[in-house]
């Protein structure tokens, strides 16, 4: 028996799980179903202990805003993954409104976000940092400091003991946010009809636009059928994409990283730290690897993690496969594949450095923001697993570090691919999708209404209108019960 339905979601991700909620919400009469591999939702990279549950705003992630050669301090990413977050936090705060999302303060609560780092040319370069963002009206709320009094206010334990023989300053932005990540996709995925067991093992075209094979642990294979595909499949999308055969899914790679955190189990030291403290990446390491001390709220309990501590498995997902790398390699990604890894040599010192390091050594970064921090009360722990985007771009191999949506050319068939900003950009990304792929619905004055209810400033330029950025910021605060302090 074929299953059929409008819009047929792979993965139950932050990703699917938004594409859903935004389908059910704009037509109500759409048939949306989502099919999953585990037996639970979000329990790959969107569960909350996978992920760093930053709502990335870029207050605090010097990634966004690497210096330039010149000294200069570019900060248009940080302004559009600022944007993009806003945009998270309007819809999210729309469903909470219309009741949909019942209990905010299970997926999002307030936490300062504040950007360390140490030495004369780091701080010079935070203090060029913070002068471009806090004149713009996104980040006018930024604060600066080098008073070791200050800082020691806002982070009482990463200044315990710390030697101040050399500059040190921080910026921090109150309104931070750690966002879990996992309760937030259970929440959106209620009442979505949803097949839990079903892996995803083939799709072609045919009848009305796919026909989609799902197997159940049993073995029994079942036949899906939709106008409408989309790949949320984390790292497991990119396979999927290449099972598709759509010439666009020939330009892609991809190359896994896993990550490591150090989780404390100390309760007195949890509750003596109240921020998400971002350094500096160390050279040659990817920008989802800048270390950074994370107070996180996981049901209903204060947590603390540091790391991530990068890693490599051939798996595309946690719970995947050893065969993942190789299977994705083929005739036409072999070579851009071979040139990133020529071209990367840092990426790869850094990750064999990272693979190697003893407990001792993890714990040495540790104590660069915890000074006092004692091996006992802190545990390892295993993160996701991220996948990011090896390019063809001119003919040559490309590491990408961000995400980005594939589409085929008649827009039947989307498929998210790479890791970051990932989560906090769920909701722009996905309406995106709707705009690339269902633009006939996505532009009709119905969609555009319900649109506008969920989020409000869609389209428009909030930095251009200040007091309008202001107002839509208190609303959302107020849904979302947040008190960043
Ligand atoms: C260490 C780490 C730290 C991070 N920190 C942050 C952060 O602080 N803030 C942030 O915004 N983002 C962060 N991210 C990124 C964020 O976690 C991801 O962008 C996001 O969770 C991706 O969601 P997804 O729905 O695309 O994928 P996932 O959550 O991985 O979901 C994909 C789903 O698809 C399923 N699936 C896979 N293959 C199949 C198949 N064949 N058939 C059926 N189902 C399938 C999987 O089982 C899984 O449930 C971090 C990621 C990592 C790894």
């Amino acid at each position: 028996m074929t299953h059929r339905c409008d819009a047929l979601l792979v993965g139950a991700g932050i990703m699917g799980a938004t594409l859903a909620r935004l389908l059910r919400q704009l037509d109500p009469s759409l048939e949306v179903m989502v099919l999953e591999r585990l037996p639970g939702v979000a329990a790959e990279s969107s569960a909350a202990l996978n992920n760093a549950g930053t709502g990335h705003a870029a207050n605090c992630e010097l990634n966004y805003t690497p210096q330039a050669a010149d000294g200069s301090v570019p900060i248009a990413k940080a302004l559009a993954i600022n944007g993009a977050f806003e945009l998270s936090l309007q819809f999210w705060s729309a469903l909470v409104e219309q009741g949909v999302l019942q209990d905010p303060a299970a997926f999002i609560r307030g936490v300062p976000h504040l950007s360390l780092v140490w030495g004369e040319q780091n701080v010079a370069f935070l203090r060029r940092r913070w002068e471009a963002l806090n004149a713009t009206p996104q980040f006018a709320g930024m604060q600066w400091s080098g008073d070791s009094a200050q800082l020691r206010e806002w982070m009482p334990l990463v200044m315990e003991g710390r030697s101040l023989d050399q500059p040190l300053a921080a910026t921090r932005v109150a309104r931070g946010t750690d966002v879990n990540f996992g309760a937030l996709t259970a929440a959106l995925l209620q009442g979505v009809d949803m097949r839990l067991q079903h892996e995803v093992v083939g799709l072609e075209r045919g009848g009305r636009g796919w026909l989609v094979e799902a197997r159940t642990p049993s073995g029994a294979a079942q036949v899906f059928e939709a106008p409408f595909v989309f790949l949320g499949a984390g790292g497991g999308a990119l396979p999927l994409l290449q099972r598709s055969g759509i010439p666009e899914a020939r330009q892609y790679g991809a190359f896994p990283v896993s990550g490591q955190w150090l989780v404390c189990r100390n309760p007195e030291v949890i509750a003596g730290h109240n921020a998400k403290v971002y350094g500096k990446a160390a050279v040659g390491a990817p920008p989802m690897s800048v270390p950074h001390l994370d107070t996180r709220w996981i049901e209903g309990q204060r947590a603390l993690l540091f790391g991530p501590y990068a890693g490599f498995s051939t798996r595309f997902l946690k719970q995947g496969s050893l065969w993942d790398l190789g299977r994705s390699v083929k005739p036409f990604n072999l070579l851009p594949s071979l040139q990133v890894g020529s071209q990367n040599f840092d990426l790869v010192r850094y990750l064999v450095g990272q693979v190697v390091q003893s407990q001792e050594q993890r714990l040495e970064s540790l104590r660069q923001f915890l000074p006092q921090a004692r091996g006992d009360d802190w545990e390892l722990a295993v993160a996701g697993q991220r996948v990011q985007i090896i390019k063809q771009i001119d003919g040559r191999g490309t590491l990408q570090m961000g995400t980005e949506v594939v589409s085929s050319a008649d827009g039947s068939l989307a498929a998210l691919l790479g890791a970051s900003p990932g989560a906090s950009t769920a909701v722009k990304t996905m309406v995106d999708v709707l705009q690339r792929c269902w633009p006939e619905r996505f532009n009709s004055s119905a969609w555009q209404a319900r649109l506008r209810a969920l989020i409000p400033s869609w389209g428009e330029d909030l930095a251009a209108d200040p007091e309008r950025l202001c107002g839509l910021r208190k609303r959302a605060d107020a849904a979302l019960q947040l008190k960043g302090s």
